[in-house]
Parts: structure tokens; C-alpha cells; sequence
């Protein structure tokens, strides 16, 4: 009974989409969660899938433009509505350096078939009226999708359970049995699971994960905060973002990115102001919060009476070269990784299929051999078997 072909750890998009695949080709699949289904930084990031911000490889093209169009009919597959939409989104761009980043950009993604497009301040203004586009150019813009990401998340988890998947919350892995470089056995407070082989996505905490297996991955995060409004007549037509988004964040011990998303619901979902730390944790700041309300003001001032009616923070897992890490871990027979995807909501409907696939041992339709946590064997280290206590 407490055998698996294979057994994942976490259930984020990641989890949940490859033990849906799983399920479905007919592969006994177990997926342990710690929290609530969705809980880790999925179903509360802003539902974006995103079309234009990320890398620009051909892997990566193929799988944002082949994603978007899953999307077209993933409800349908899942047998659950999840709100999906398309929507606009202007990428705000405050200098020369980065027009001209994103003239040659749009035109690589728009050849790719990702039509994207860089237009002028007075365009901006017209399509947005409420926004304030002094100190700004204009905007790339670029159609994208929207949906709820926590009935994405329960929309996978539920066909995965129609499949035959066991799709276990408030089950927190705390230990492995370790033999010869195999895991044979997982832990949980409550139980032990024997799996075949092991997939550990569990985003942010994946290096956490792995280390009670005895292997630290390269895996960092930053912590975001985030917040919504309350329901709001129409105040923004489209998604508003910055266009070096990546740029303002990364590397910097505190920094604020505001980007609005229109919700379906009609409230605003604003994100995000980005603290670098070791610690995971769900919580905000006083400084995380009041500066994202500034910034957002200034952008938009006629939010300045609205009320904030939640507040969040969460971990997104970034890697060295910032790809997605995702493959047989170097030193252990079955232990696979996968997190740390750029544009996940848009990439999983895809990759998902090719980590079942890989789950096998059989090929995928194209390589993602460049996402293989091989290429990082030099900052792989090993540490004593663990267990987690916290
Ligand atoms: C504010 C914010 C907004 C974002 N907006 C977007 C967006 O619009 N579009 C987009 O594509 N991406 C967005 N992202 C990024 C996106 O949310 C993440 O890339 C994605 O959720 C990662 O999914 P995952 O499955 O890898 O990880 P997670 O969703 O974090 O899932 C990992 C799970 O593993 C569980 N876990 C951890 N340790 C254990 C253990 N020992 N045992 C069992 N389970 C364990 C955790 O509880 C967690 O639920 C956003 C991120 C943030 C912070």
C-alpha cells in the first residue's frame, strides 16, 4: 500500500502538474505536501502566465509560446475552471538603454511568434488613463494570460487524484533512508512511503529538501510581499509591470517593483516589494509594505484612498544562471529535481509532461539537458543525512 512508482515532495504548479501527468499515463504516484495544497508560493503569487519577460533560447521560446496555447484548453483537460483569461500587459520603460533592449527583444520574440511591441508615452497614456506616465518613454506591450492561481493549483490536484494519484496535504517530509545513493524510503511525522524514485519540488525549499538527503543544491530565493485591494470600479485596462523588473530586484538587499494586475474579481493585485534573505518564511514588513504603497501611489495616485485588504509575503527559488533547475540530482541513482522556472504558470502545462516523461526514464521531444542540475556539479555539495525539525 505505502509503495510508489514514484513519490513527489511538494505541491506547488511543479508538483502537482508532473503528478497529474504521472497519474494519467498510468504511473502510481504519491505527492506529499507540508502545508495546504498550493500553500508554498504558488497559489498566492499574481496568476500571471507571463510571455515576454523571461529567457530568450529557443528551449525556453518554444516552451512559453507552446504553453500559452496548453493553456487554450487546459481547463477543459482538467475538467475545472480556473479563470483563465488573456490579458494586455505594458512593460513601463523609464530609459534609453532599456528602449533599445526591448526594440531588439520585441522583435526576436514577435519573429518567435510572441507578438510583442515597444510604443511611445502618449500610446501608454491613451490606453491608461489613470496612470501617471511622466519620467517614462513608453512601454513594451504584449498580449498574456490570467487565471486564479489557487483554483490552478487544486484544478491539477483534483485531476490528478481522477487519475489515480495520492495527493497527500499536511504531510511534511522530515527524513529519507538513504542506501548505496538511492533513497528507499520517505518520512512524514505520520508515516514511512517506499518510492521507486524520488522528485523533489519543492520550490524555495528545495535545497532544504534535498540536504535531509545529503546534497546541497545551488538553489537561493528571494522573499516578495505582495498585496490586494478591495473590488474597485475599472482602474487599469491592463497589466502594468517595469520593464527591468529582473534588474530592479536582484542583487540588492531590499528593493520595491511595483507591478498591478487586474484581477477578475475586480480587485488589484499589486506586487511586489523583494527583500534578500536566507530565511523562508510567508510574513511582510512594515518597510515591505508602506514602500510598495508609495511607489504604487505614484504610479497610480488614484488608488490613494483604496483599502488594502490582504497583505503576503512568499519565496520564489532563483539559481546561479537564473534557468530553471530541473533533472537527475549528480551523485544519488533516483533522487530528480525541478525548481526554479522562469514564467512558471505558462511553462508548466508543458514541462510538466516532459518530468513525467523523464520520471520514466524515457526522452522528452526536445532536450532540456541545459536545465540538468549536472552543470552546477562543481557547487553541489553533500552534507550529513538530516532531518528537518523546522
Ligand atoms: C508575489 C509573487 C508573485 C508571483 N507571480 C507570479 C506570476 O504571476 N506568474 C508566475 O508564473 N509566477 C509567479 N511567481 C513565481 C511562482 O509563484 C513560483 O515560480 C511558483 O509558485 C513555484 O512553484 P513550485 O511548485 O516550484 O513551488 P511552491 O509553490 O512553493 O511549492 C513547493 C511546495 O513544497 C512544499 N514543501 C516544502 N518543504 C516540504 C517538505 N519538507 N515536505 C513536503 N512539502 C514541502 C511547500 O509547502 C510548497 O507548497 C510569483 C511569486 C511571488 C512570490
Amino acid at each position: 500500500m505505502n509503495t510508489f512508482d514514484v513519490i513527489i515532495i511538494g505541491g506547488g504548479f511543479l508538483g502537482l502538474s508532473t503528478a497529474y501527468q504521472l497519474s494519467k499515463m498510468g504511473v502510481k504516484t504519491l505527492l506529499l505536501e507540508a502545508g495546504d495544497i498550493g500553500g508554498g508560493t504558488s497559489a498566492s503569487c499574481s496568476g500571471r502566465a507571463q510571455t515576454c519577460e523571461g529567457h530568450l533560447d529557443p528551449l525556453n521560446i518554444q516552451i512559453i509560446r507552446d504553453g500559452l496555447a496548453r493553456h487554450e484548453t487546459l481547463e477543459e483537460e482538467l475538467g475545472v475552471k480556473y479563470d483563465w483569461r488573456k490579458i494586455g500587459l505594458f512593460l513601463l520603460i523609464r530609459s534609453e538603454d532599456l528602449w533599445q533592449r526591448w526594440l531588439e527583444r520585441s522583435a526576436i520574440l514577435t519573429r518567435a511568434g510572441i507578438p510583442t511591441e515597444v510604443v511611445d508615452r502618449a500610446t501608454l497614456q491613451k490606453a491608461e488613463s489613470n496612470l501617471i506616465t511622466s519620467g517614462l518613454l513608453g512601454a513594451a506591450f504584449a498580449e498574456e494570460g490570467i487565471l486564479d492561481p489557487l483554483k490552478y493549483t487544486l484544478a491539477y490536484a483534483n485531476a490528478a487524484r481522477r487519475h489515480g494519484g495520492t495527493i497527500l496535504g499536511r504531510s511534511k517530509v522530515i527524513g529519507f533512508e538513504v542506501q548505496n545513493n538511492k533513497i528507499t524510503a520517505v518520512r512524514t511525522s505520520k508515516s514511512t512511503y517506499y518510492g521507486h524514485k524520488v522528485a523533489v519540488m519543492t520550490g524555495a525549499w528545495a535545497s532544504r529538501t534535498t540536504q535531509i538527503a545529503g546534497i546541497t543544491l545551488p538553489i537561493q530565493h528571494t522573499h516578495a510581499e505582495a498585496m490586494v485591494t478591495e473590488k474597485l470600479p475599472k482602474v487599469l485596462n491592463n497589466g502594468i509591470e517595469l520593464a527591468d523588473f529582473y534588474e530592479t530586484i536582484h542583487g540588492k538587499p531590499r528593493a520595491v517593483a511595483i507591478g498591478v494586475h487586474p484581477q477578475n474579481h475586480g480587485t488589484l493585485d499589486i506586487s511586489e516589494s523583494v527583500t534578500k534573505t536566507n530565511l523562508l518564511h510567508k510574513g511582510v514588513s512594515a518597510w515591505g509594505v508602506t514602500n510598495m504603497a508609495k511607489e504604487l501611489i505614484k504610479m497610480l495616485p488614484i488608488l490613494e484612498k483604496v483599502r488594502i485588504v490582504r497583505t503576503w509575503g512568499r519565496p520564489t527559488s532563483f539559481t546561479p544562471d537564473e534557468q530553471p533547475l530541473i533533472g537527475w540530482v549528480p551523485g544519488m541513482d533516483n533522487l530528480f529535481v525541478a525548481t526554479s522556472l522562469v514564467e512558471t504558470i505558462t511553462a508548466v502545462p508543458v514541462l510538466s509532461e516532459w518530468m513525467a516523461l523523464m520520471l520514466q526514464e524515457k526522452e522528452t521531444p526536445v532536450s532540456i539537458e541545459m536545465y540538468s542540475p549536472s552543470r552546477f556539479s562543481h557547487l553541489i555539495g553533500k552534507n550529513e543525512l538530516g532531518v528537518l525539525t523546522a
